[in-house]
């Protein structure tokens, strides 16, 4: 049977009451929880610590086709350094978005630069989910910009991705990679500003160096 693609506006079967304790999809996710600029700027604001502070125990680094990325960092424990004691999300408020999403997944079509949301089919086995509308499961605010947001942070992703790959010289593939990480994580973003707007400004500049 073919995927359902969904929109925000739609509803699906995630909301889970026994969730409460569970907290299996916080372990053991190796490097998979990645972190874009919306999410490294809601963990430097909430937790009034630059990225290169988190990157000594929160945030690691990973390369995506060459370029790299961040992601949480799990503990020696192998569980997510925000994980409570009581086995629940400590950042509830400011979670990345890979983690409001579970378990859906995003589709994205490169004809219309947008996304389409999914279930993912094996995402979470607990039983007896009621149904949720996806925005409402989201819980961000300003939605539609913030899809925005998203498919804009991917179809650049995948642009500098495909420069990466016909860069033969290994200095200028290390100066991009290096150049999107300052740019869009370590720079940071002023609080008092709209972050969509910085961000627009500053992708539009970067999407000039390409
Ligand atoms: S979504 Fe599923 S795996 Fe994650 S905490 Fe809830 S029940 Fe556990
Ligand atoms: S940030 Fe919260 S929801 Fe996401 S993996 Fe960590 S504990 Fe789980």
């Amino acid at each position: 049977m073919a995927t359902e693609l969904l929109t925000s506006r739609d509803m699906a079967r995630l909301y889970c009451d026994a969730c409460s304790g569970c907290g299996d999809c916080c372990c053991r996710m190796g490097d998979t929880i990645h972190l874009d600029p919306y999410d490294c700027n809601a963990l430097t604001k909430n937790l009034h610590r630059d990225f290169a502070s988190l990157l000594q125990d929160t945030i690691g680094l990973h390369e995506e086709q060459g370029l790299v990325l961040p992601h949480l960092k799990m503990t020696d424990a192998g569980q997510c350094p925000f994980l409570d004691s009581a086995r629940r999300c400590s950042i509830h408020e400011f979670r990345p978005g890979l983690c409001r999403l579970f378990p859906l997944g995003r589709n994205y079509d490169p004809t219309t630069l947008s996304f389409s949301y999914f279930v993912v089919p094996d995402g979470c086995d607990m039983p007896g989910k009621a149904k949720i509308r996806i925005s409402k499961w989201l819980g961000v605010p300003d939605l539609p910009r913030y899809e925005k947001f998203v498919a804009d942070w991917h179809f650049y992703v995948r642009d500098v991705q495909a420069v990466l790959a016909r860069t033969q010289d290994p200095a200028s593939r290390s100066a991009l990679t290096k150049f999107v990480l300052q740019v869009f994580f370590v720079t940071p973003y002023d609080p008092s500003r709209d972050f969509y707007e910085l961000f627009s400004m500053r992708l539009n500049e970067a999407r000039t160096v390409l």
